[in-house]
């Protein structure tokens, strides 16, 4: 079955989308964080972190190089945080894996 995602990726639910090519689609989350907060999503929907195997190298590269590029295009060169929730207790809530990216405000450790 689709994922949300899945249905954004496809254009069937509306997204604010930063960036997209063959391997990934950026938008902002509709529930933010921080003044800058966006997720970085796989167009492969992948279930969890946990569901990634050695084929899935790259791709996993390519998120996070895509991260780190947008969020300093979007204007956090003074730091900023990416964040992966793995099921239940990782705080996950959409199934299929996606990178937080956060920024432009103080973040703080430990995270709730
Ligand atoms: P997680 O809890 O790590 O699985 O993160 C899921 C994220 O997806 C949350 O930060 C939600 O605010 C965000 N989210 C849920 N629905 C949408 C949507 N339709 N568009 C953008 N972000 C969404």
């Amino acid at each position: 079955m689709d994922t949300l995602f899945t249905k954004i990726i496809n254009r069937e639910i509306p997204a604010k989308i930063i960036y997209e090519d063959d391997q990934v689609l950026a938008f902002h989350d509709i529930a933010p964080q921080a003044p800058v907060h966006f997720l970085v999503v796989p167009k492969k929907p992948v279930r969890t972190l946990n569901d990634l195997t050695e084929d899935d190298k790259a791709l996993a590269g390519h998120i996070l190089l895509t991260a780190q590029r947008l969020a300093l295009e979007l204007g956090c060169e003074e730091g900023f945080r990416v964040v992966m929730n793995c099921n239940e207790l990782g705080g996950q809530t959409v199934y299929h894996i996606h990178m937080h990216v956060l920024g432009q405000r103080q973040m703080h450790w430990p995270p709730g």
